[in-house]
């Protein structure tokens, strides 16, 4: 027996080795095995095994099993070579990305003890007192509790709890920690589950799918506040009892703990979390676990689309449309929903995208019949959708006579009517930094980034200047202007921070809490923030598009979006499709509860149709206009696109480079559209010169992209004719989620 092996080397190739008698039993597609390739002992993983081995040269023997079981399957393995030649990156690469760097750790989770009461009749003394209260709490909780959680009723519970397990009155276990799901998840919450006619033909349908065994993809269009979860684990319910496991994507884990607490209570250790912030060893064990069998559903973010789970039968993506889900460097630069559909056919597999919003592409599927779909068009629990209010702030400056006020005095006034009543408000800043730009009065001038073509954000907690791109600091303010000496700059902009001093002065009773990138990287845990808000110990929650999602707070009544127009400019597609969905989306945060929600949108431009219909929370009206743009411009969903990158320090280089490349498709096939070569908007970045390539090409002459695929393909591995110069970079993005 032959088997072949392949090495997570950039220059992929995998290499026959001969099986001994010894291994023959043991060794399997997704062992890794200790080789020798050249003069080199290596590890390399089995990817196939034959009978015979077409390769004429002399063939060396599998030295030794690295892992007694497989890490990856033959559908892992399949699926991590589409990956690579999709997104035309090295198998090597591909399959780096996926695994994790070091599986052989002996890293062992630390174990906690669990007790719970039998229900055999005590006879203890009554000066047992430690014991006698312990019991009693156990016995009122019929179920496993930690013994960490009964410090406050014995000294030493440990002891008490031993005791008591040798008269059989209690029963112990231990159990490891599951690495890090404690950090990313509200406390278990049970709930009492009945579901609506709405959820419940959603479960049958998905259920339905599940019991055909074959691959179905489903658009799951659920309003805010329509009980997505509760659909997630019902359906991961009937995937378990059929013996199959469940992928439960979210965009970012740390942002969405209800969800993660609501899977654990309800399937308890069954439960894994896959994410990057697990360490290195933790990862190994969890995937070591998963590939074991030991888990049942994975939680994760972007990467958990390849957990090594065998028999999946269900596969969601929940907020789908969020742009997280892409991978955006390094390569492969893939796109998590896209892998999951490609997963879902290859295991005949369910997969549920799921959004309030969907993404126009996944919105464009379901209209052209490629995903069933199910609608959930009203709350849950008769909850009401919010009142909106939009407020034209160049009305309200005229009519207060203050110009760039931060709060319109009807957001103010809703929010101290909320603070007197005990109800909570949450406002959404997408800006982050207390002023985003520093000006020249005299020249306009704005003092940027050295190493990128972008204006530097003042913090003022620790009073510097950073560049949001490459994190640039600058300790210095400067005092005069680089372009015309002046020494009269100002900081012009808000920033969240600066919203938060303005809230803290005019509500000096309130207890106020920020989350944004800068609050996370200080060391703050976000889950902790969302839970103290989630048990009423904070009044306001300011925020940038981190708290937009996902979050399901029964007492926050209030939502105030401090700027509509954020981001509405910028040159990109996708720009209005972003801001109507973080606006519905954000408003979809207030009124959840049994009190009716309302929510405060401030805008300059109040006509805009994205404003327009997100304040009308007017998805359908908004999607069609949205989609007549993109076909009378031909770009996705109603074209394939890729982007091609060239980047360098030297600017010369990068321009001679992209005018040589960008020849090589001038003669393009019919349907394909060329735009550039031509400057990114972000011009620099980090030091390189960007220049871009951009292909489309026209759905309806090429319905599943292998057209373009093939053509791009084709050109850019044309390594004799075409060779870029050593300071120059050539990324691939395909399906790119950002022109910028
Ligand atoms: P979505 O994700 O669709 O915005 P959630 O899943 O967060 O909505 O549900 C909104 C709220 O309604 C949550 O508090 C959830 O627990 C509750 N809920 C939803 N469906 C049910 C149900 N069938 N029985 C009880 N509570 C439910
Ligand atoms: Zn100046
Ligand atoms: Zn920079």
């Amino acid at each position: 027996m032959f088997a072949d092996v392949s090495f997570p080397i950039s220059s992929y190739q995998s290499f026959s080795y001969e099986i001994p008698e010894s291994l023959l039993e043991k060794v399997k597609v997704g062992v890794r095995v200790n080789v020798t390739l050249g003069r080199r002992k290596v590890q390399g993983i089995v990817v196939d095994l034959k009978k015979t081995s077409g390769f004429k040269g002399r063939i060396r023997p599998i030295e030794s099993l690295v892992d007694d079981q497989p890490v990856l399957d033959r559908h892992l393995w399949k699926l991590i070579n589409w990956l690579a030649d999709y997104y035309n990156t090295p198998v090597g690469i591909a399959a780096k990305t996926t695994l994790p760097a070091n599986l052989s750790t002996r890293y062992k989770p630390q174990t906690q003890m669990l007790v719970k009461s039998t229900d055999e009749k005590s006879e203890l003394p009554k000066n047992a007192k430690a014991q006698l209260s312990i019991l009693n709490y156990l016995k009122a909780m019929d179920d496993f509790v930690t013994i960490q959680s009964l410090n406050d009723l014995a000294s030493n519970p440990t002891e008490v709890c031993k005791k008591l397990s040798e008269k059989n009155l209690v029963e112990i276990k231990h159990e490891p920690i599951i690495p890090d799901l404690t950090g990313f998840s509200f406390k278990p919450m049970h709930k009492k589950i009945r579901f609506t006619d709405y959820q419940n033909s959603a479960i049958d349908k998905i259920c339905n799918s599940m019991d055909k065994n074959e691959f179905k993809p489903f658009l799951l269009h659920g309003v805010t506040g329509s009980g997505k979860t509760e659909i997630y684990i019902e359906a991961a319910r009937h995937a378990i009892n059929q013996g199959k496991t469940v992928i439960m994507l979210l965009p970012e884990i740390a942002l969405t703990p209800q969800i993660a607490g609501r899977f654990r209570s309800v399937f308890g250790d069954k439960v894994a979390m896959w994410h990057s912030k697990l360490t290195q060893s933790a990862r190994a064990w969890t995937w070591k676990r998963i590939c074991a069998g030991d888990f049942q559903v994975v939680i994760g973010a972007r990467s958990a689309v390849f957990s090594p789970l065998k028999n999946l039968g269900l596969i969601v993506v929940d907020e789908e449309q969020e742009s997280s889900y892409k991978q955006e460097s390094p390569a492969p630069r893939y796109h998590a929903r896209d892998v999951s559909l490609m997963r879902g056919k290859t295991q005949k597999a369910t997969v549920v995208l799921a959004s309030a919003t969907p993404s126009l592409e996944s919105y464009y599927n379901y209209i052209h019949g490629k995903f069933e779909y199910i609608h959930l068009p009203e709350r849950f629990g008769g909850a009401k959708y919010p009142h909106v209010h939009v407020v034209d702030m160049m009305k309200e400056s005229e009519e207060t006579d203050v110009y760039g006020a931060i709060f319109s005095r009807i957001l103010l006034e809703k929010i101290s009517d909320r603070i007197e009543k005990n109800e909570q408000v949450i406002l959404l800043h997408n800006r982050r930094g207390f002023a985003p730009v520093l000006r020249c009065t005299d020249c306009g001038e704005v003092e940027t980034c050295p190493h990128c073509q972008v204006a530097l954000t003042y913090h003022k907690s620790g009073e510097f200047l950073q560049c949001h791109f490459c994190n640039h600091m600058q300790k210095q303010l400067p005092t005069q202007c680089k372009g015309c000496q002046s020494f009269s700059l100002q900081l012009a902009g808000i920033g969240t921070q600066k919203v938060e001093e303005e809230l803290t002065n005019q509500f000096p009773e309130a207890t106020i809490e920020r989350l944004d990138v800068d609050t996370a990287r200080s060391g703050k845990n976000i889950t902790e923030v969302l839970q103290k808000f989630s048990d009423g110990e904070i009044n306001i929650l300011l925020g940038t598009q981190m708290i937009a999602k996902g979050l399901d707070f029964a007492n926050a009544t209030l939502v105030g979006i401090i700027n509509g127009d954020t981001g509405l400019h910028l040159p990109d597609f996708r720009a209005g499709e972003r801001v109507f969905q973080l606006i519905y989306q954000a408003a979809g945060r207030s009124g959840r509860g049994r009190i009716p929600g309302e929510v405060v949108v401030q805008t300059y431009s109040p006509e805009n149709a994205v404003i327009k219909y997100a304040t009308q929370l007017d998805l359908k009206k908004y999607y069609n206009i949205c989609l007549d743009e993109r076909q009378a411009l031909d770009y996705p969903p109603f074209s394939w696109m890729v982007r091609l990158e060239i980047s360098g320090e030297n600017r010369k280089a990068v321009e001679k480079a992209s005018r040589i490349l960008g020849n090589k498709f001038k003669q393009l096939p019919k349907g394909m559209i060329l735009l550039g070569p031509a400057f990114c908007y972000r011009e620099r970045l980090r030091n390189q010169f960007r220049m871009q390539i951009v292909i489309k090409s026209k759905k309806g002459m090429d319905p599943n992209g292998s057209k373009l695929h093939q053509y791009f393909k084709r050109i850019i591995n044309q390594k004799d004719t075409f060779k870029l110069p050593g300071n120059v970079r050539l990324i691939v993005d395909v399906n790119p989620v950002s022109l910028l």
